[in-house]
């Protein structure tokens, strides 16, 4: 099953336990509290921020559908002259669409997770916690880190998006794991951004199935 390869971070926490560590005091006992990094704050206009993101959406389409259009309207010339050509064009096109867009991709994804529904801040992924500011019609960008408390670990905590198995269980969006040991030390975030170590955090992909 897939739980033995995740499981590969329960064999490093099975050592810590044979020693002394009891893993329930650990687990129950311990918990960090995540700190803002301040001097990474960023303070972004939201109209910006969403034209931004429709300009980069509007580069990435337009390329892909106009290249690709040519390629194939050209494809029976272009087989003649070289069988591989076509396929490698329209990878040429996706390359193209890329590089066009590029400096849009964090403006286009801080659009797509912001703040919703009453929230008073959402997580936009790449370690990156947004806050909306109606009265200045801009968002903040914040950064929270904290130090692993992991037995002889001297990691950094950061944020990452949270496993399908922990957001169906737990409904939560995002986890935090360890710069150093990865998800081998993962912990449970909440709202007041204290994480909690979670070695027992599930990291298996659902299996497609469970959506049928
Ligand atoms: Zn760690």
């Amino acid at each position: 099953m897939k739980q033995t390869i995740d499981g590969s971070g329960n064999v490093q926490f099975g050592t810590v336990r044979d020693s002394t560590v009891n893993v329930n005091t650990y687990t129950s006992d311990k918990y960090v509290q995540l700190t803002e990094d301040n001097s990474k704050t960023l303070k972004l206009s939201l109209p910006k921020v969403k034209y931004s993101a429709y300009v980069g959406a509007s580069k990435f389409i337009l390329t892909v559908i106009v290249g690709n259009a040519l390629v194939l309207l050209n494809v029976s010339n272009l087989t003649k002259i070289l069988p591989i050509l076509p396929p490698l064009l329209v990878l040429v096109v996706i390359g193209a669409a890329i590089i066009w867009a590029q400096g849009h991709f964090d403006d286009f994804r801080r659009n797509r997770n912001r703040p919703r529904n009453g929230n008073s801040f959402a997580f936009a992924g790449n370690n990156e916690i947004l806050r909306e500011d109606r009265a200045t019609n801009s968002i903040t960008v914040a950064t929270f880190s904290g130090a692993c408390v992991y037995p002889k670990c001297d990691g950094d905590i950061y944020l990452m998006w949270a496993p399908d198995r922990e957001k169906l269980a737990k409904g939560s969006k995002f986890v935090g794991i360890c710069s150093k040991c990865g998800k081998a030390h993962s912990y449970r975030v909440d709202n007041n951004f204290i994480a909690t170590p979670a070695p027992d955090m599930d990291w298996s992909p659902v299996k497609q199935e469970q959506s049928k």
